[in-house]
């Protein structure tokens, strides 16, 4: 990597976003912020426009994308745009080397997939465009001889346990199943009953990860174990049995690999994103994220335990999501966004979440998906089925 790499980090003003945003800064003889984009959170990227005077910087909302320009200082050079097509325009630009694929929800499917067709580095934060469409980013990844490398901290783990020369079959290399390590989330250890009167306070309050507001009521869930399962298997071409969930609370152990001689590869580190961020960004090479050493006799004790799927029913619905293939994952994902955004607003109670979810997805007529449009029509489906289902009061 001799020369400068230009970075464009989609969903910069989110919690992977920031951290990205933090790895840049260490490294300003290595990486340049090409473009930024979010939402609506103006004051935080008029923040980041000052600091990191990117090319572009994209507001997927209009409204928020006027304000900011507004705001912006007159001799800032930073050209302001908004919408899908500028959100594509800045993840497949020439000048772009890597793109930071951290939008969360469907919202990130379209610009990570055009960022993978147009051949990027593609950090891969946004794990929801690989449930809904993991077939066609695949095979975009593929065709447009992207470099995929997975900033989820599990399968940035696993990554680093395998093989550097893994081709895609487990068998091939001696590896006879990966262990996907979860936290268990704040409510480890409650039973059914004593989840009905939980608060999305309570849920986003996670015990070792600081992260945005639908990862943490999804990881409360189990239902980040599930899309992570999910991930699993078309980033590393396995089967759903291959991949073993493995709830150890204290997140210092991120995955691990196991081999048929007997060997367990694992990978260690701190809770924090900069790490598999900064792994991503400087692969095969590392770079200092400014994230401390880990301290073993701090820690002292590792504990492991089977995943609750009782008390969190997400991760078996994700699995039944899997093995019906096509558009059923792309269904779990949408009726789970709009499940986790009611549970947030105080709609819906959080044992209403799989409830919300199995719902839908019973109603769902599995269809194969060989266009990005069938991915997309499902998604609107299962989102109104789910607005109907919470109306008609019937959960
Ligand atoms: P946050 O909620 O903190 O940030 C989300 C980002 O996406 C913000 O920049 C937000 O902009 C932007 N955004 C939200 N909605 C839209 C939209 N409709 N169109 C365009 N941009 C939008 O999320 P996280 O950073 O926690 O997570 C991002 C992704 O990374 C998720 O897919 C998550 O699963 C994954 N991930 C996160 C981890 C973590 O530690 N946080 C760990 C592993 C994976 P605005 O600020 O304006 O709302
Ligand atoms: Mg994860």
């Amino acid at each position: 990597m001799a020369s400068i790499q230009n970075i464009t980090v989609l969903g910069a003003t989110g919690s992977i976003g920031q951290n990205t945003l933090d790895v840049i800064r260490r490294h300003p003889d290595k990486y340049r912020a090409f473009a930024l984009t979010a939402s609506r959170s103006v004051e935080q990227m008029l923040a980041d426009i000052a600091e990191f005077q990117p090319r572009y910087a994209v507001m997927a909302d209009a409204q928020a994308a006027q304000q900011l320009n507004t705001q912006l200082p007159t001799d800032c050079t930073t050209e302001i745009l908004s919408g899908d097509e500028a959100l594509a325009m800045v993840a497949s630009h020439d000048d772009v080397d890597q793109v930071m694929a951290a939008i969360v929800g469907a919202a990130g499917l379209l610009p990570s997939l055009a960022a993978a067709q147009s051949g990027k580095r593609v950090l891969l934060a946004n794990k929801e465009s690989l449930v809904m469409a993991g077939p066609l980013f695949m095979q975009a990844v593929e065709q447009g001889n992207a470099e995929l490398l997975p900033i989820d901290s599990e399968h940035n783990a696993i990554f680093q346990s395998m093989p550097e020369s893994y081709s895609g079959e487990l068998s091939a290399h001696g590896i006879d199943k990966i262990l996907l390590t979860a936290s268990g989330g704040p409510f480890r250890g409650k039973s059914r009953d004593e989840l009905t009167a939980v608060t999305p306070e309570q849920a986003v309050a996670h015990p070792n990860w600081s992260m945005g507001a639908k990862i943490s009521v999804d990881s409360a869930t189990l239902m980040n174990k599930g899309l992570e399962l999910i991930e699993a298997c078309f980033l590393f071409h396995c089967a759903p049995e291959q991949v073993q969930v493995v709830v150890h609370p204290q997140s210092v152990i991120h995955s691990m690999v196991q081999y048929c001689d007997g060997s367990v590869i694992a990978q260690l580190g701190q809770p924090d994103m900069r790490t598999p961020i900064a792994y991503g960004m400087a692969w095969p090479e590392r770079i200092d994220a400014g994230v401390k050493s880990l301290d073993l006799f701090e820690i002292a004790q590792l504990d492991f335990m089977p995943p609750d799927e009782a008390s969190f029913p997400c991760l078996r619905l994700a699995k039944e999501a899997f093995a019906a293939g096509g558009t059923m994952p792309a269904v779990l994902n949408a009726a789970n966004e709009v499940a986790v955004d009611a549970f947030l607003r105080q709609e819906l109670s959080f044992i209403a979440i799989p409830d919300l979810i199995e719902q839908v997805m019973k109603r769902h007529a599995v269809q194969h998906i060989e266009q990005l449009q069938t991915v997309l029509d499902a998604d609107r489906w299962a989102r109104d089925c789910a607005q109907q289902l919470m109306t008609e009061e019937s959960l």
